[in-house]
This record gives C-alpha cells, structure tokens and sequence, in this order.
C-alpha cells in the first residue's frame, strides 16, 4: 500500500488530497494531511474584515470538516523533511512516505521589518492585515480614525495576493467617502517597484483609477523600518513616508521546515532558496521525483493565490497519478492566476492571466464584486475545497 503524505491542510493541500482519495482506490494508497492548525481559513477575506464586507464567523472551518473521508488528518508542526529517506519530521513524531505533496504557504514575517511587530503591538495605528487577528484590530480602529494620512505599504519580497493591497488601498478611499472624511485623508500605497500591478492591461485601468480618485502611488519606496513613536516610515534609500493610519503588508519568505531543515528549497536563485523547487510546468521537484509541490510554497513564478493553486492541484494530481503508475506526466501549469480587484463597495475588476497573457478584459463592474464577495466563498467551501471543480 503506497503512502501519500500530503504537507498542508490550506488551499493546494487539501484540494489535492480530496482529488487524489476520490481518484485513488483506499486499498492501492492511504492519504494523510498533515497541518499545524486545526482551523482552515479563508484568508481572502482578511481585506474585507476590516470594513465589515464579511464577518469573521465565516472565515473559519475545522480542517476535519473539509476533508473527505479516507484521508486522515493529523496536527502536528512540520520541522523538516528528508527525501532520500522519505520521512517527514514533525516537532513530537516522524512520517515515511512513498510520495510527497508540500504546500505548507507562506511565512508572514512582519518582525522582519525593524518596529512593525512594536507599532502593532504597543500602537493604535499599525495593523498588518495579512494575520487576521490585525485585521479584525483594524475594523475597531477604523471606526475612531477622523483623518489624517492613511498608509499601505509593500514589501520587496514575493507576496501572496499581490492585490491585496491594492484592493485594502482602493477599499479604504471609498471607505472614507462614505464615512464622509475623504477630504481629511490622504490615501497613500507605497512600493518598492514602479509599477502599480505587475500585468497589463490592469495596471492601465488601476492608474486610471487611483488618478480620478486622488490616490497617491509612490513607487522606489521599500520600507527599511518603521518608526510607531513618531509615525513614520523609512525606505531603504533613506525617504520618510508620516502616518496617522498603516496597514502595511509583511515581507514573506518560504518555510523553515523546508528552508532550514530540508534539501527540497536549494538550487533556487531567483528566490534565493526560499521556496520549493519544482518544474513550473509538472509541479514535480527538480531533484526528488516522488515530490510535487504547489501553492505558495511552490517556486513557480506565478502570482501566488488561491486561484493558481486551485489549478495547480488538479496537475499535481494528475502527475502524480501519472508518476505512480509510471506513465508519461502530461498535465501542464501554464501559470494560471486570477485576482479579483475590489476597487470600491459594489464594483470590482478580475485579473486573470497566466506566464503569457492577460486573460480577462479590464472592466470594473457590479457583476463582479457580486461573483467574488457572495458567490465565489461559497465554491471555495462547498465545491475546491473538497476536490470539487466544474471548471477546472
Ligand atoms: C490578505 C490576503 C488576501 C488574499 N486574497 C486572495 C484573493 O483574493 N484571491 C486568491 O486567489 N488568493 C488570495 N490570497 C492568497 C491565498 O490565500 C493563498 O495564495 C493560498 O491560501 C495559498 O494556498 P497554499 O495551500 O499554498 O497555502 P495556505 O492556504 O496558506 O496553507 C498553508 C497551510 O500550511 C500550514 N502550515 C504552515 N507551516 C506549517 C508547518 N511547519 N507544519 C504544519 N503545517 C504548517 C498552515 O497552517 C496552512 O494551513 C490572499 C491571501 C491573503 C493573506
């Protein structure tokens, strides 16, 4: 009987776990997940939390619940993993494998930017909303703020949703419309690229839109530091940014489990050994060929969402399948990312694009703020989540 041990219960890990058990015969391969958490969430929310465009209630399932039966769930923190013995270490427990699915996400690391972790913690001003417990901080904050310069930042290093904070931005000056304060705000997002979103031709249409609604970009500003004593932040080349509000988004970087305690991250330049290498195609590791890796602690140079990693797991199941029975891997990433920007309450645009090309048209419409804030929660629970996909 194979064993597939399956390294992460969020999104890329228990889609593929849900695909391959309802693939795989229970007597050819036992599946077992493995996540430090017993609670899945819905992380996409974390920039609507803030407004009360969703309430956290929803955000939250047990890992358990989500699921099928046949995989077993186990808890446990993944410290390391050994690929030519195939044993995954956890911090009280060791696993052997027969193959390997890695998609343990993103390490979100505001301490790693001198007084973010301080402005949040002893400040009312400084909320980090990539962790939920910041976001929720800031519903509270946002409801005593009657002006001043509210500022989102973005760090240098790769992000998951790299619209977040566009969205938080674009969010925000609307917010402050209807609180009826937009003339005492000024909304800033500060970046350290000059460009406000990678891919065309969305970041035409956001420059349109920041243009007619007085929102200020500055680009060549990464920020170095953070000062919560006297509000102000400093870039790397030595520019001051003041604040009254920062909702800033922290640097990430890949798992320690994977990054320190494993060979399944080296051989990678352009991340600097942070994240799982794998054929960006395939989804299987450049050196180990039992392992396949998706999601945000994947290598591939995609945007890192929910959305690519929803497409990711449908290849990984498929190669793998293909690799256990020693067949030709066919099934191929081609990139797929999809990013829905909420640009005011009641209108949002779709980015949607892959390594080549932009897919969707840049249009901001009711339509789509509908599709993503009351309907795509519920396929996310109901249907991906579970290995369900009519659109795969
Ligand atoms: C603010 C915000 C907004 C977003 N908005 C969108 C959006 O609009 N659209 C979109 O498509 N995507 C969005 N995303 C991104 C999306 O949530 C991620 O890309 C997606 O969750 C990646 O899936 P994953 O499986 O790689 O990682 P995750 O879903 O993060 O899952 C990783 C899992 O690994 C577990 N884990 C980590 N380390 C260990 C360890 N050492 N041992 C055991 N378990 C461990 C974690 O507990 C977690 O359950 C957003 C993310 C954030 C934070």
């Amino acid at each position: 009987m194979d064993q597939i041990v399956v390294l992460g219960a969020g999104v890329g890990g228990a889609m593929s776990a849900n695909m391959l058990r309802r693939r795989l015969d229970s007597s050819d391969a036992e599946i077992t997940i493995v996540d430090k958490s017993t609670q899945h969430a819905y992380q996409p929310s974390y920039y609507l939390l803030p407004f009360g465009y969703m309430e956290p209630e929803d955000q939250f399932r047990d890992v358990s619940e989500v699921m099928q039966s046949g995989v077993e769930f186990l808890q446990g923190e993944v410290t390391g993993v050994d690929p030519d013995a195939k044993t995954v270490q956890l911090a009280d427990d060791e696993l052997s494998y027969d193959y390997l699915v890695v998609s343990l996400g993103h390490r979100l690391a505001a301490e790693a930017t001198p007084g973010m972790m301080e402005g949040w913690e002893d400040t009312d001003s400084v909320f980090p909303f990539y962790y939920f417990d910041a976001a929720m901080e800031m519903r509270e904050a946002l409801q005593d703020f009657d002006g001043g310069t509210f500022v989102v930042s973005v760090p240098d290093t790769p992000i998951k949703c790299g619209g977040a904070p566009l969205k938080m931005t674009m969010l925000a000056e609307d917010y402050f419309q209807r609180q009826g304060i937009r003339d005492d705000v000024d909304v800033v997002m500060t970046k350290g690229g000059d460009a406000v979103f990678g891919v065309s031709p969305y970041r035409e249409k956001l420059e349109e839109i920041w243009s007619d609604r007085d929102i200020e970009f500055r680009g060549g500003f990464t920020v170095s530091e953070v000062d919560p004593d006297e509000q102000v932040i400093h870039s790397e080349d030595g520019e001051t940014q003041e604040y009254d509000f920062y909702a800033p988004v922290p640097p990430q970087y890949g798992q320690p489990a994977l990054t320190d305690n494993s060979p399944l991250t080296e051989g990678d330049d352009e991340y600097d050994g942070e994240y799982v290498t794998v054929d960006k195609h395939t989804l299987q590791h450049t050196e180990y060929e039992d392992v396949f890796a998706l999601g945000d602690a994947g290598n591939t140079p995609n945007a890192k969402t929910a959305a690519a990693a929803r497409k990711q797991a449908h290849v990984v199941v498929d190669n793998l399948e293909s690799h256990m029975e020693g067949r030709p891997q066919t099934a191929k990433y081609k990139g797929y990312a999809a990013c829905p920007l909420l640009t005011k309450k009641g209108k949002a645009m779709v980015a949607e694009f892959d390594y080549e090309e932009s897919i969707s048209a840049p249009v901001e419409s009711r339509m789509n703020w509908i599709m993503d804030i009351n309907i795509l929660p519920s396929f996310y629970w109901n249907a991906w989540l579970h290995g369900y996909d009519p659109l795969p």
